[in-house]
């Protein structure tokens, strides 16, 4: 039997099957927000191209472009966006694997010192990022004993050999990799994507981190697999009351799985709020191409837009020499004049939902339009309720979305 099926799923890893109870609605719906953990304020990342140059400032890449987000106890914060449009830039400068241009990251409030080892191992103790390619997060001469290990040292957890081997093997257990004694001693080449994924879990558990950024987790596994990381990403969020960045292209994913969705084009935040209001009714024309382009059962027959007016998929602009104005200006059918010159500025459309977009408010008297210079803009969001997610919604959105690879 193939040890991935020998695996026993935890029953606080599945989704339930049975809405939330009414009375823990109504506790949740009045309970008062509780402050973020980690928040990225007015965040910039330029990186600055390797050319010889005699003459001008030197090119750069304009990655991330004045994104701010906030990510809270128990909560998934979606960030949805084609390749390119500058999510994984986003998860690695909160990991701290990129030093930001400009902006700031507060972790409970206090900015993040970038410079010390020791502050960054123990901003790292709290920050755990899971990468997307399991296949090349792991070291192939290293067993998974040693990759486990590792952390668990790093932080201190462990006080003698057999104290290390009981966390290993909880940890193992608590990814759902069972017989844990079994896979203690394997090698990344004797699992498959699934197993790996799920070790790489573990690794970034073994910190007790309070924040997990995960950069498209399920992307490079099999369609069959990514039901089971998914569930189990969200098993831990509840469990261990984790703030959690779920990043993905696929934003049809992002309203089972986050309370909140937030959709980058071409490094800049274009539109964010509640994942239902953002998905079930985009405002923005680059939701609106993201949401098209994503088959969901549950829409057919409902669209009442149509797809008239819907922009084309084209192509996504060069980072060195972006568009002016907004972004999306080239591929946008909505284009007027003033998209071209200047950077529309947040528009709120209430319930926590708001966009950057001149069709809605700042198109005409232009007062609430800003420049990307201008730092006055946030895009803070505030916590919702936590997600529930039924299996069958889950098992009906697997079937209907194609793989990206
Ligand atoms: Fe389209 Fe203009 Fe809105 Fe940009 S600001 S999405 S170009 S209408």
């Amino acid at each position: 039997m193939n040890s991935e099926n020998m695996r026993a799923e935890s029953p606080s890893t599945a989704f339930s099957t049975t809405p939330a109870h009414e009375s823990e609605l109504s506790a949740a719906q009045t309970k008062q927000p509780e402050p973020a953990i980690l928040e990225a304020v007015h965040l910039r990342k330029y990186f600055p191209l390797r050319q010889f140059k005699l003459l001008g400032a030197p090119e750069v890449v304009h990655a991330v472009e004045d994104t701010s987000l906030a990510l809270y106890p128990a909560h998934a914060l979606a960030l949805v966006g084609e390749s390119g449009s500058g999510k994984t830039t986003v998860a690695r400068l909160l990991a701290r694997l990129y030093d930001p241009t400009a902006g700031t990251i507060l972790f409970r409030g206090k900015p993040v010192n970038t410079g010390k080892v020791a502050s960054l191992r123990s901003y790292r103790h709290h920050v755990q990022l899971i990468f997307q390619d399991p296949f090349s997060s792991l070291n192939p001469v290293h067993d998974v004993r040693y990759h486990l290990s590792r952390p668990l040292r790093l932080h201190g957890y462990a006080h003698n050999r057999n104290h290390e081997r009981e966390l290993i093997l909880a940890l193992l257990n608590r990814v759902s990799l069972s017989p844990a004694e079994q896979f203690i001693q394997k090698y990344p080449h004797q699992l498959s994507g699934g197993q790996r994924q799920r070790v790489a879990i573990a690794r970034a558990l073994a910190a007790r981190p309070e924040v997990l950024l995960a950069d498209e987790p399920v992307s490079m596994l099999d369609v069959s697999i990514r039901l089971d990381i998914l569930n189990l990403l969200l098993g831990l969020k509840n469990e261990h009351q984790l703030a959690l960045l779920f990043i993905t292209h696929d934003i049809a994913s992002a309203r089972y799985f986050a309370e909140d969705t937030l959709v980058m084009y071409a490094g800049q935040t274009v539109e964010g709020g509640p994942s239902e209001d953002v998905i079930q009714s985009p405002k923005h024309p680059y939701t609106q191409l993201l949401i098209s382009a994503a088959p969901d059962p549950d829409r057919i027959g409902t669209d009442e837009q149509g797809t008239a007016g819907r922009p084309e998929r084209g192509e996504i602009p060069s980072l060195i020499h972006p568009p002016t104005g907004c972004c999306f200006h080239p591929r946008c059918p909505h284009a007027m004049p003033v998209c071209r010159e200047r950077f529309p500025g947040r528009t709120d459309l209430g319930g926590g939902h708001w966009t950057n977009c001149f069709l809605y408010g700042s198109g005409d008297d232009h007062s609430s339009a800003t420049s990307l210079t201008d730092n006055k803009t946030t895009h803070t969001i505030v916590p919702r309720e936590p997600k529930q997610a039924s299996q069958a919604d889950v098992q009906q959105k697997e079937e209907a979305t194609p793989e990206h690879n």
